[in-house]
């Protein structure tokens, strides 16, 4: 996709729905795939952190998830189609592995968020595969990165916030060759 840079962040220009099957192609492939939905806070955080804005360039996709996004690439004359947000792509995601029978892994938010995932996941997505779930209240990654090498899961879900969830996905985004995404708050939601 061509991007367009809203304070030297590079967004791609596109819809979820031409987004949704080029991530699909890439977990059927293998291919190794981060992906940011950055709002105006990541992108001022970014900007005033040059590790951080270091690791946004290691993305593969980084989608505008705000408003805040589509209003400066147009004051840039860059317009961008449409927010795509972290909880959309989850879901979109999450359904499209339970018809195609993918597995996915869950880092992040309290445990009794994670204990109701776990109840709330196989009833909604019945064909996904739940490969772990672990709280996002940890102080050494080693076990879990473990148990994500061992899983092999298509695709990661990390909600710890940033920078902590992108920090994560970086620094062991290695260990399979799946999809990986931060997606802040949204395991909350999904727990409802
Ligand atoms: N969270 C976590 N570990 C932490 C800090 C936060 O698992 O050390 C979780 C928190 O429980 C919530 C999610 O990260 O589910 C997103 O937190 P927040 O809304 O603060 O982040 P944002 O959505 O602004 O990135």
């Amino acid at each position: 996709f061509p991007t367009v840079n809203v304070l030297d962040v590079p967004f791609v220009k596109t819809t979820a729905a031409e987004l949704l099957p080029v991530l699909q192609d890439r977990i059927i492939n293998h291919t190794n795939t981060f992906v940011v939905t950055a709002n105006p806070e990541i992108v001022m955080y970014a900007h005033n952190h040059s590790a951080y804005h270091g690791l946004l360039h290691t993305a593969d996709f980084i989608t505008p998830d705000g408003v805040g996004i589509l209003d400066g690439a147009k004051i840039l004359k860059q317009p961008l189609p449409e927010r795509i947000t972290g909880y959309d792509t989850l879901e979109a995601l999450l359904s499209w592995g339970s018809e195609s029978h993918r597995s996915a892994y869950f880092v992040g938010a309290k445990p009794a968020v994670i204990d109701a995932l776990a109840k709330i996941l196989p009833e909604r997505f019945p064909g996904l595969t739940i490969a772990g779930l672990h709280d996002g209240y940890f102080t050494d990654d080693t076990a879990i990165v473990q148990d994500i090498q061992a899983k092999q899961p298509d695709m990661v879900f990390t909600a710890l916030g940033f920078p902590k969830q992108e920090e994560f996905i970086q620094a062991h985004r290695h260990v399979t060759n799946g999809l990986w995404m931060g997606v802040g708050g949204s395991f909350d939601v999904l727990a409802g």
